[in-house]
């Protein structure tokens, strides 16, 4: 009779005002179907304020009409759902066609900044399912939902997740598990290898096409410039540099940079065998499919630059002049590294520059690195330190084995900090700003998973509250914080999800 209950201004699920910009690509870019419906689906977790990124009303959250929703079992009236194709390279080698397999596109809704597309993972098969059955596990759905949330938390562009949708369906992987369906949200899940798909088929027409719409909708300012495709590029690869800085920063390893897992916005896209590092080692390797080291932390912004470089072949035709191609790339390595100095200048406390700043930057990965210190931890303890007060660097000092070495390299850090007469309070405010308290440990996402696999969700709601807030000291979940325990040596995460 009435409709449903709603915060003023919110939307319910059924009333989103869906737009389809994608599908006004033509034909080739896609196929429309539906999303194969789940058996009885119920709310495993929601980000309200992914919600309210989109005007959704988080009520809405475990309504029926949501869940049939995001589960793929329901249209929204205004959607035409598809799946969009794109080719990559997977682990340095071109793979052709691999996408979308499992992921269905509903469409478009207005939010802040500007549209965000809702799209459904682990929605069942696609024409370009390949070998796969078109399922998401719970386990890499929950740590996607959580991760999506924690990264944009922390200030690192990424896309957004609404929420896991579980069944009690089960989908096969090493053992059989539990299935789900994630909703992510971005303003556009286009990838290099979208730009790649055309590119190797030489279709300079779709190709064109392709960067037409990426220019007018994302990059609007570049379309009266000279060569927009090279701008494009320019553009992207200076996005990806910026990212990947970030990425650096915060220990955060996305563990599959194949170039069809790389937004062209420059955002972080497709968690799967993430990780965030713990004890400091610049050769870890997060996933354990990885056997080569190719995604290590240290090989990141490297990958980062090889995978622009993959971009810049496959736009080559539009731009023109491979001079122009490679002038555009050349951005890379400078803003990668501004980026990356201002990000750890930021996390030492420091205000201003110095010529020799590198070697006090250098000597503390050098010591972490001998000390396996937890990445995390040391830089929020390092945020309590006193400039003249070595006697009360315990917490910090704890971190290592060697703390000696700890305080050679706190006398070098604290003639630093009184060159710029830099006051306790204000720094350690200033740190604690940039430096997480709270970081997905992937000890804490499996304890969520455990839980929520037993169904119990609680865990995940509690984990997506206590990551929203990552740089608040947060009494109530001081554990969260804790170095991981000894079973989490045994966790193992691979391309498996
Ligand atoms: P990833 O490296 O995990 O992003 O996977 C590469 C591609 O494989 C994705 O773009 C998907 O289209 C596809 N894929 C992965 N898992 C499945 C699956 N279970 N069913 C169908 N396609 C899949
Ligand atoms: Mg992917």
């Amino acid at each position: 009779m009435n409709a449903p209950e709603c915060s003023f201004g919110l939307h319910r699920t059924e009333t989103l005002p869906l737009e389809n910009s994608y599908a006004g690509l033509p034909p080739a870019f896609y196929a429309r179907l539906l999303p194969t419906p789940i058996p009885a689906p119920y709310l495993v977790g929601a980000s309200t304020r992914a919600a309210e990124l989109i005007g959704l009303d988080p009520a809405e959250f475990g309504k029926t009409a949501f869940l049939e929703t995001f589960a793929g079992n329901r249209g929204l009236p205004e959607s035409i759902p598809l799946a969009a194709v794109y080719s990559g390279h997977q682990f340095g080698v071109w793979a052709g066609q691999l996408g979308d397999g499992r992921a269905v596109l509903l469409g478009d809704a207005p939010s802040a900044g500007g549209r965000m597309e809702l799209q459904l993972k682990g929605s069942g098969l696609t024409p370009y399912s390949r070998m796969g059955d078109g399922r998401a596990v719970l386990r890499s759905s929950i740590r996607e939902f959580l991760c999506s949330e924690a990264m944009a938390a922390l200030g690192i562009p990424s896309s957004r997740a609404l929420s896991v949708v579980g069944s009690d369906m089960t989908v096969m992987r090493e053992s059989p598990e539990t299935g789900a369906v994630a909703t992510r949200l971005a303003p556009t899940f286009i990838r290099f290898g979208s730009f790649e798909h055309w590119s190797y088929r030489d279709r300079r027409e779709e190709l064109q096409v392709l960067a037409d719409y990426v220019i007018d909708r994302f990059y609007p300012d570049l379309r009266t410039v000279p060569n927009p495709c090279q701008a494009l590029l320019r553009e992207a690869t200076r996005r990806t540099a910026d990212l990947v800085a970030q990425w650096q920063a915060v220990g955060f390893m996305h563990g599959v940079m194949n170039t069809d897992n790389m937004s062209i916005l420059g955002i972080t896209i497709d968690y799967g065998p993430f990780g965030f590092m713990e004890a400091f080692d610049a050769g870890h390797i997060c996933n354990h499919s990885d056997h080569q080291g190719r995604y290590a932390y240290q090989m990141q912004p490297k990958i980062g630059q090889w995978n622009c470089y993959a971009l810049a072949q496959a736009l080559l035709p539009l731009i023109g002049d491979i001079e122009d191609a490679q002038s555009a790339l050349e951005i890379y390595k400078p803003a990668f590294e501004n980026k990356l100095d201002d990000l750890l200048h930021a996390k030492l406390g420091l205000r201003s520059k110095e010529s020799d700043d590198g070697t006090l930057i250098n000597d503390m990965f050098a010591l972490l690195q001998a000390n396996h210190a937890d990445f995390t931890l040391f830089f929020r303890r390092l945020g309590e330190l006193q400039v003249d007060n070595p006697a009360d660097d315990t917490p910090v000092r704890d971190l290592f084995i060697d703390r000696l070495a700890f305080d050679a390299w706190a006398v070098q850090y604290r003639a630093r900090l009184r060159r710029e007469n830099s006051a306790d309070a204000a720094r350690r405010a200033a740190m604690h700003a940039v430096n997480p308290k709270f970081v997905l440990r992937n000890y804490l996402a499996q304890i969520a998973i455990e839980k929520a696999q037993n169904k119990d969700f609680s865990e995940v709601a509690r984990l997506l509250s206590v990551l929203e807030n990552p740089f608040d000291e947060q009494p109530d979940n001081e554990t969260y914080a804790n170095l991981p325990p000894d079973w989490a040596n045994e966790l193992e995460v691979s391309c498996s999800s």
